[in-house]
């Protein structure tokens, strides 16, 4: 017996772990997403009937390839990328590149797994991939990073294109790897296919707000979630794991909110700082001169640098972990309810280990997976390909105005399913069915392929 999974679903789920040893990343988000679905296949028969849920845990296409490169040293490297083509009965396949070296191929399948729900809640006709590769990109000079992008591209641009699969960033992959990525598709193809890659700069056919999305996306949706409960982000004190592009642009907004976050990381260790951070400083260390986040406490005497420190431990109201997949345990989860937070929104793929859910849910905290909250970056990245299909260019304000409604729209769509399915405000069960419904329909109309 599996904990949690009602008799149909159970089956299913070990088939896909027979059928996916050693993935345990993949094998925990289905589990999560599964063990939400019991009542919507008593709603619903025909889904069981048309097996869509086995359809479901089957990538549509998984490509594995090698990328050679060479450093500036002259000696040669060897890496592995991935693109998991997941499911596309909503659109193309949408999804980032991860540069890390903890990629392999059950990393890149829970994120494309989860991309599927996560693309549908948007609204909009995306569907779900991922990709990347066990390049470390640490300590690389930019000739390096350009190398191994064009080594890379000059396999994936045969699996790609703007109506196949549209890739875009993630950890380790911003704007520059975009930049070197979209320049040798280009080269390669003699296309000027604006469509085909997201997170471009604004001058070669990006869109204004990409940047911010992920992590404005996050707050907004943290607000509506306070709003429910009669509450807002004035005044709280936050914590935010992580200092690359998802951290950032969510405490740019929970600052511009009225909240005030006093603690971040990186791999290394946790900045704290009481007086609020100063995201400036945040942004010149990490976006301008590429450094680690301890630079932070030589630059600002008031504030601590804890290496190795667990920034869960700082006590705060509203925490968002955005750094990477379970980096929020159980013994986290509890630290953190017992100091007084109330609200965790997720700004990174499952960050919360099963453990530290259950915590947050039995405590009766708002919580937000990543799934719903995080969204928003994907959302912009449709918005970036549809201002790229009509050769259209919108202002920011326009494109936070549309995140933002986006954002209110998921959270609204969550909300109601969860209480239509008897546990309002559970926003994990909101976020899978939401989500699900919208593919399987979608698949049972498209036929069986
Ligand atoms: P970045 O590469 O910009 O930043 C990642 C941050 O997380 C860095 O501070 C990094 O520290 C830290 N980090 C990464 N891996 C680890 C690890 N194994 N242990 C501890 N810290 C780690 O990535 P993003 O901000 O783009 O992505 C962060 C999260 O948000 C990921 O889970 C990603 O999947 C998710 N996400 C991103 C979206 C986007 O639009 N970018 C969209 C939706 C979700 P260090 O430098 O020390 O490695």
């Amino acid at each position: 017996m599996v904990a949690g999974l009602d008799e149909k679903l159970e089956p299913i789920y070990r088939d896909v772990l027979r059928r996916n040893p050693g993935e345990t990343e993949f094998h925990q988000a289905v589990h999560e997403v599964l063990e939400t679905l019991g009542p919507v296949l008593v709603k619903y028969p025909e889904f069981a009937e048309h097996k869509i849920i086995q359809r479901i845990c089957e990538p549509e296409r998984q490509i594995i390839f090698r990328v050679p490169w060479q450093d500036d040293q002259g000696h040669t490297h060897i890496n592995r990328a991935f693109r998991v083509e997941f499911n596309s009965a909503l659109g193309p396949y949408k999804g980032g590149m991860r540069f890390h070296p903890s990629v392999y191929l059950g990393i890149i399948k829970f994120l494309g797994f989860e991309q599927i729900f996560k693309n549908a809640l948007t609204g909009l006709p995306i569907g779900g991939g991922k990709g990347g590769s066990d390049f470390d990109p640490k300590g690389r000079s930019d000739a390096e990073i350009m190398r191994f992008c064009q080594s890379l591209m000059t396999e994936m641009y045969r699996h790609i294109g703007e109506y196949t699969d549209v890739p875009a960033g993630d950890i380790g992959v911003g704007q520059r790897e975009i930049g070197y990525l979209f320049g040798q598709y280009k080269r390669i193809t003699n296309r000027y296919e604006s469509g085909v890659l997201t997170g471009k700069g604004l001058n070669w056919g990006g869109s204004r707000a990409r940047t911010e999305a992920t992590g404005y996306g996050a707050v907004f949706f943290l607000d509506e979630m306070l709003k429910v409960r009669g509450d807002s982000l004035e005044g709280k004190t936050g914590v935010v794991s992580g200092s690359g592009n998802v951290a950032i642009y969510a405490i740019e907004k929970i600052h511009s909110l009225g909240g005030k976050v006093i603690a971040c990381s990186d791999s290394d260790g946790v900045i704290v700082d009481k007086n609020g951070l100063d995201l400036d400083l945040i942004k010149q260390i990490k976006e301008v001169e590429r450094r680690r986040i301890s630079v932070y406490a030589d630059e600002r005497k008031d504030s601590t640098y804890l290496p190795d420190g667990n920034i869960w431990t700082v006590p705060c109201q509203i925490a968002l972990p955005c750094a990477t997949q379970n980096e929020l345990n159980g013994k986290d989860a509890t630290i953190l309810v017992q100091q007084g937070c109330i609200a965790v929104a997720e700004g990174a793929n499952m960050p919360t280990t099963p453990e530290g859910i259950h915590v947050f849910q039995e405590a009766g905290i708002a919580y937000g997976p990543g799934k719903a909250a995080n969204a928003g970056g994907v959302a912009t990245s449709a918005l970036e390909m549809q201002q790229n299909a009509s050769r259209d260019s919108w202002t920011f304000e326009h494109t936070e105005a549309r995140l933002q409604q986006i954002m209110v729209n998921i959270h609204r769509n969550c909300y109601e399913t969860s209480a239509e399915f008897g546990q309002p405000g559970n926003y994990v069960k909101g976020a899978n069915v939401t989500g699900f419904l919208k593919v399987a329909h979608a698949m049972v109309a498209l036929g069986l392929i």
